[in-house]
């Protein structure tokens, strides 16, 4: 049997092919890796997997042979022929040739499930719409059980990073409120071709059964998260002035101030549950002046 180095060199020669870099196209070449995702994403005979980007194939074989259904969507139709080739007699493996944030989940997890009991994405990402897709499986509460997947180091330590540690920023509360993040293994650049420019990381986000805080407007918390984190070097003040929700500097003040927080405080410096209780409090704030 060839080692996933071998393979990948094999059927890029094979189909004459090479990698379609503004696709993201880093192909995963590290067998131990490749196992380790496998492990951690924890996927069973009971499972749906979803897979994002399956490329050549390295990963999927590895899903095909523990999930009891793999779902992959394949933008690059160069792929898409070498994954037909390769796993036509697979009667659990479906296909899609398609933008992954053109794709209705829903749906397609609607029409997959058939006996099957939990719903696991499993992917190497292409990191060029890593926090899209990210955000996509989010939001759409899609009642999946875990996405692990490979991404950029740094934006891995971003979405797990501590919420209120110096790390943090707009992504990790935006994924805090929905999931438990958690950094799985370290994956150095060269366990990819071509090498890319960065090294990588495997994180694992085990989606919460409800959101960690309440939130009575989704649409006003993830407003405030991302305007105190617009301009990093700005105070939470300014952030929240400039996005308009409140337009009144005193009344924010007062509202920081009420929370027991420090006017001069960093958007980053706050915990989850700090954003939601600002969030709700600018929320009834924005009603009563536009009654
Ligand atoms: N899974 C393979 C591996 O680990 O070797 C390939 C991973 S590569 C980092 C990312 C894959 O995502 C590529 O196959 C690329 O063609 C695919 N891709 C890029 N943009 C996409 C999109 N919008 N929707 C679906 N797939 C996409």
């Amino acid at each position: 049997m060839k080692n996933s180095l071998e393979e990948t060199k094999f059927i890029l020669g094979k189909y004459r092919l090479s990698a379609n870099k503004k696709l993201g196209q880093n192909f995963l070449i590290d067998d131990d890796v490749i196992q380790n995702i496998i492990e951690s994403s924890d996927i069973q005979k009971e499972d749906l997997v979803i897979e994002i980007g399956p490329g050549l194939g390295t990963l999927t074989s590895k899903l095909l042979e523990y999930a009891g259904k793999v779902v992959a969507i394949e933008l690059d139709k160069n792929m898409i022929q070498i994954l037909n080739d390769r796993f036509k007699l697979y009667d659990n493996f479906i296909l899609l040739n398609n933008d992954v944030l053109k794709v209705n989940i829903h749906e397609l997890i609607k029409n997959n499930i058939e006996k099957l009991s939990k719903v696991k994405v499993v992917a190497n990402l292409p990191y060029y719409i890593t926090t899209p897709i990210i955000m996509k499986l989010l939001e759409e509460k899609l009642g999946i059980d875990s996405i692990t997947v490979m991404v950029q180091k740094e934006v891995g330590d971003r979405i797990t990073a501590k919420p209120g540690s110096k790390l943090s920023g707009a992504i990790t509360y935006s994924v805090d409120y929905y999931a438990e993040a958690e950094e799985v293994v370290f994956v150095d650049k060269y366990s990819f071709i071509p090498v890319p420019e960065v090294d990588s990381e495997v994180i694992k986000l085990k989606i919460r059964k409800k959101p960690k805080v309440d939130v009575k407007n989704e649409e006003i918390f993830f407003k405030v998260i991302k305007a105190s984190f617009m301009q990093r070097r700005k105070t939470l003040i300014n952030g929240l002035s400039n996005s308009g929700i409140v337009k009144d500097k005193e009344k924010i003040k007062k509202i920081i101030e009420s929370l027991g927080l420090d006017v001069d405080i960093r958007g980053e410096k706050l915990t989850t549950e700090q954003f939601a209780t600002l969030a709700n409090l600018l929320d009834c704030e924005n009603k009563s002046v536009n009654v």
